[in-house]
């Protein structure tokens, strides 16, 4: 059973070993930020490899969610010697977009590329594990959290981090959920410039109208707002930008593998068309976080301080999951920030 393996940590710095021979057990464990893993319990082997039993049943932190933001914590606490899992279902948002782009080095990547290649080198660190399953409950409190999972796993963990993004809600017209992150667009600054001065639409009717049309104005002079009904912001300020508005039903999106070529109209008028912004409704990809408590924001995120923890002690939240600034290297930071803030707050723990 991969749970059951014992993972050995090769520690050849003689420096450690002479920290170990001065110190007593427990202060070693403590150097070294396993005193949570129960490894004083564990005896020491020879001088040039000392074997480190990692007790299976009590995590440093447990995160639920292992994309972009999930990755990033898990790499930290990798890095910070910490015992960590992480447990994924396997459903990132943006796994229908060809390329992604704006995260430096990986500029026009597959989402999947970036994600394997974060998990490899995630992995490298003895100290991480990474389930495919999908946590269903979770019960405890800080410092005792116990984790159910689909395939009926159980774990306990004395932290938690939810990287567990957001479910972007399609829009009931044929077509859109097929070119949604090829064609049918979230963000500019992630696809913008692979459409600039292409004939392009926003399908918008609310207030913000106006003010996406000067965003995307940005990328393309050719600009038509489809409010898809009666347009309930001010048309004439939306016409005053040289933005076109058109009022019809959309009832098709037509496409070819996702790349759009027209929008059929219920009036059985069309109009031809290579990409259509769209700001979708979204939900909490995992509801775990408000069962337990988590407050969430006007915006449906989870509500974190500036350290990504919630309310709730013991939980953090990072990723898609608490902002609406949704880019890959956003959520790798935040990941990262979680995890620099929990490994303290152990540290802290350990020395109270
Ligand atoms: C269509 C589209 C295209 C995009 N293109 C770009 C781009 O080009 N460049 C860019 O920078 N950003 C892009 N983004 C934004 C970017 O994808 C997100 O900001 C990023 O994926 C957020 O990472 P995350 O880890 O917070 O969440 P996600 O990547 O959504 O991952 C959440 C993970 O949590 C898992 N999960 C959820 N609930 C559970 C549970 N109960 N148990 C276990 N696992 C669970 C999910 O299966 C998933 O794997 C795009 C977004 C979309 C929607």
């Amino acid at each position: 059973m991969e749970d059951d393996i014992v993972k050995v940590i090769e520690q050849n710095s003689k420096s450690k070993i002479a920290v170990k021979s001065a110190i007593d057990r427990r202060m070693f464990n403590k150097q070294f930020a396993f005193a949570n893993a129960g490894i004083g319990l564990m005896p020491y082997t020879s001088f040039g490899s000392t074997k480190i039993k990692l007790e299976k049943d009590m995590y440093d932190v447990i995160i639920i969610g292992g994309s972009y933001s999930g990755l990033a914590a898990a790499m930290t606490m990798g890095r910070s010697i910490r015992k960590t899992l992480v447990i994924d279902s396997g459903k990132p948002c943006n796994a229908q977009t060809p390329h992604s782009h704006n995260f430096i080095t990986q500029d026009g990547a597959a989402p999947s590329h970036i994600s394997t290649l974060a998990k490899e080198q995630v992995l490298e660190y003895p100290t991480v594990s990474f389930k495919n399953d999908e946590v269903t409950n979770v019960e405890g409190s800080d410092g005792n959290f116990e984790v159910s999972t689909l395939s009926q796993n159980r774990y306990k963990t004395e932290k938690l981090i939810f990287a567990t993004g957001v479910k972007d809600l399609m829009p009931a017209i044929e077509g859109f959920a097929d070119c949604w992150g090829i064609t049918a667009i979230h963000c500019p600054y992630c696809h913008g410039y692979e459409v600039k001065s292409k004939n392009t639409g926003i399908f918008v009717n609310d207030e913000s109208a106006a003010d996406f049309a000067k965003l995307i104005l940005n990328w393309t002079g050719d600009l038509t707002i489809y409010s898809n009904g009666t347009a309930v912001f001010d048309k004439e300020e939306v016409s005053k930008l040289g933005v076109y508005v058109v009022e019809e039903e959309i009832s098709l999106i037509q496409h070819k593998n996702g790349y759009m070529t027209q929008l059929d109209f219920k009036d059985g008028t069309s109009a031809d068309i290579d990409a259509l912004y769209h700001r979708t409704k979204y939900e909490q990809h995992c509801k775990i976080p408000e069962q337990l408590g988590c407050e969430l924001t006007e915006t449906g995120h989870i509500q974190v301080n500036d350290f990504q923890q919630t309310n709730v002690p013991g939980i953090y939240a990072v990723g898609d999951a608490t902002t609406p600034f949704r880019a890959v290297s956003i959520a790798n930071a935040s990941g990262a920030k979680a995890a620099f803030i929990l490994n303290h707050e152990l540290i802290t723990q350990q020395y109270q």
